[in-house]
């Protein structure tokens, strides 16, 4: 491990502050340190208030930021004084310190101070650098860790037993080092948990973090434990979609809400997958209290989510009797799932919480096989876990129960989603909260919104096994499927029956008819298990009520997918899902309505171009993304109890009032 220290980026700050955003950044860009706003640091600094008097002022990092992006303002700022007399307490809950903190914050709108916040203080050092490095928690873990941490640091740290992060551990961290500290001092290992540096510039503090770090490193590659032998495991069975899914289900079942699920099946993870030891490794713990605070369950066995669900059961009921009550507040639901085909699978209720439990995860796989390769691997024991898991803390987190968007949790599919009507409803959809899929003919669409919660795939919907290969790729990045919305469709030049060429014909039928019922049949099984009942909508046209003449392979291609439709809103009525018809019409701001064509178009019927886009009852324009906000309510609560509906999207027709 080698420190960033640049000598020009650290003269460019102009302050204490500024110096502390700098090398906590610094830190946080380095994964086998800090990961996803795990860590925190600190700066005291003096102050002249308001009314004259200086104050000591700790600037700790504030909840809801990570080191990696701080800024000065994610720093909250807590009087010294008031804190240093809280670490003197026998006893303080942390709903009362979170209270304490929050009070004695002299800036109003910061956010609340790390619950690290006392600890922070009683470190007499100007910077106080903490992170959870992977080398020294792995450390810590080992049989006999403590005396493996004295051998690698001697009396340059002061080794605190684990406590829980919170009042607790700032007092023991105060009369441990009050106790124990030296003029050789230079940091704190807290066991199962990760190290504290401090120094009074914010370089030496730093440096002394990389250099305690790269000691652990440097002892673990001493004992054969640093790279991880992988033996040639590559996924050779196809996807089992279905099995995905239902996992999935059954996982949002035990959660009480929909819940993404994401797979990794890479060989780094299948070959941890598949260790002949995995029950023991897997089913420890978490390395360090960061870890489960965020993953919040353990990794579970197998494949069957009922045993996982009833596992957590009895694992409550040995470990925590007297806390069933509270066991109802939380989901019981699994957040990991190792298993030896699947590989790992990952719960959030959004992507981003699934992308973060597997960071964490993959972490810790290589935390455990370095241990077991230095020794074994010993975590923190169950009744610890539930300590932090059951945290009075965490409890008030989940008790604000943040409104969440409509459609989270939920995935979504759209065809032709690479612009107009298709790229409208992916942002209506993705702007409910859903993921999304968008499948497109147009290669642009794997790079039109780089964001976790859209996959955007290159698919041709009349090649069959694209569509299958697509839905599979759906499935590993978001486990499942609740909404179809079919738009892909084409329309081919105005040509009267008299002169109808076979080709088109077959051609827009393929299109607009064969693939969607080709799409419709092979995402009826996922649909199925759909956590909040399946939903789709048909992007149809004004042309199935009102057809117009020169268009018959486009209107009768549309008229067919519409009885498609109505057949399978009595087909699929009994699995719980719903399938609503839109018809729009005179969407002008899409890739077929050039200017040029919007004018020759207009002049045909002799209108200016406005009248042209505004000949409907009401005299509106009709924009893509009316026909997406519709699309997307369709499949929201307002539509909850319809199916089968056909609804125009047109300013109003007189062919069809
Ligand atoms: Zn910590």
């Amino acid at each position: 491990m080698k420190s960033l220290w640049n000598e020009a980026d650290a003269a460019r700050c102009e302050d204490e502050l500024q110096l502390r955003v700098y090398t906590s950044r610094l830190l946080g860009s380095n994964p086998e340190l800090v990961l996803h706003g795990g860590g925190n640091t600190s700066v005291k600094i003096r102050k002249t208030n308001l009314v004259g008097e200086e104050e000591d002022i700790l600037y700790v990092k504030g909840s809801g930021w990570d080191l990696a992006t701080i800024e000065a303002p994610g720093f909250t700022p807590i009087r010294m004084a008031h804190l240093l007399k809280l670490a003197e307490l026998e006893t303080l809950s942390d709903s009362q310190m979170v209270n304490e903190l929050k009070t004695q914050q002299t800036v109003a709108s910061a956010p609340t101070g790390s619950v690290e916040a006392i600890l922070h203080a009683v470190l007499p050092f100007k910077y106080v650098d903490h992170t959870h490095a992977n080398a020294v928690v792995t450390i810590t873990n080992l049989p006999g860790g403590e005396e493996r941490i004295r051998e690698i640091y001697g009396d340059e740290v002061v080794i605190i037993p684990y406590v829980m992060p919170g009042f607790d551990l700032a007092r023991m961290v105060a009369q441990c080092y009050a106790a124990e500290a030296s003029a050789n001092t230079r940091g704190l290992v807290l066991m199962n948990h990760g190290i504290f540096s401090f120094a009074d510039a914010a370089r030496d503090s730093y440096e002394c973090m990389i250099e305690l770090v790269e000691r652990a490193e440097q002892y673990l590659k001493r004992h054969n434990a640093w790279e991880i032998p992988r033996s040639g495991v590559e996924s050779d069975k196809p996807l089992a979609v279905e099995q995905v899914a239902r996992l999935r289900w059954e996982i949002s079942q035990a959660a009480g809400a929909p819940m993404l699920l994401s797979m990794d099946r890479s060989p780094e993870v299948l070959s941890f997958c598949r260790r002949d030891d995995l029950d023991r490794i897997s089913q420890q713990g978490p390395a360090t209290p960061d870890h489960v605070i965020r993953t919040k369950r353990l990794p579970m066995l197998g494949r069957d989510v009922s045993s996982y669900v009833k596992a957590y059961g009895d694992y409550f009921a040995v470990n925590a009797p007297h806390a069933r009550q509270e066991v109802t507040m939380l989901d019981p639901a699994p957040r990991v799932i190792l298993d030896p085909e699947l590989g790992m699978l990952t719960v959030g209720r959004s992507s981003k919480e699934a992308g973060i439990n597997a960071d964490i995860y993959r972490h810790t796989m290589q935390i455990i096989q370095r241990a077991e390769l230095a020794d074994a691997w010993t975590a923190l024991s169950a009744d610890k876990i539930f300590e932090v898991e059951y945290w009075e803390l965490e409890q008030a987190k989940l008790r604000k129960g943040d409104s969440a968007p409509e459609m989270q949790g939920e995935v979504a599919l759209v065809t032709g989603a690479a612009s107009g009507i298709g790229r409208a409803c992916v942002e209506s959809l993705l702007a409910r909260g859903a993921a999304v899929v968008g499948l497109d003919l147009d290669d642009s669409i794997e790079i039109m919104l780089e964001r976790s919660d859209f996959l955007g795939l290159t698919c041709d919907v009349t090649d069959q096994a694209a569509v299958k290969l697509a839905l599979e790729n759906g499935v590993q990045r978001f486990g499942g499927l609740n909404m179809l919305i079919m738009n892909a469709g084409m329309f081919p030049g105005g040509s009267r029956i008299a002169e109808l060429d076979d080709e088109i014909w077959r051609k827009v039928m393929g299109v607009n008819l064969d693939a969607n019922m080709a799409l419709m049949r092979d995402c009826y099984p996922l649909l199925k298990l759909s956590p909040n009942s399946g939903k789709v909508v048909v992007i149809g046209s004004k042309n199935v009520p009102a057809p117009g003449p020169g268009a018959a392979a486009y209107s009768a291609s549309k008229a067919a997918l519409n009885q498609l439709a109505r057949i399978a809103a009595l087909e699929w009525a009994a699995d719980g899902i719903r399938i609503n018809t839109l018809h729009p019409d005179a969407v002008f701001d899409t890739g077929i309505w050039s200017e040029e064509v919007l004018a020759s178009r207009a002049a045909h019927y002799a209108m200016t171009v406005q009248e042209y886009k505004t000949k409907n009852l009401l005299g509106t324009e009709i924009s893509s993304m009316d026909v997406a906000e519709l699309a997307a309510a369709m499949c929201g609560p307002l539509f909850a109890k319809t199916t089968a509906a056909q609804v125009p999207v047109d300013g109003g027709n007189d062919r069809v009032v």
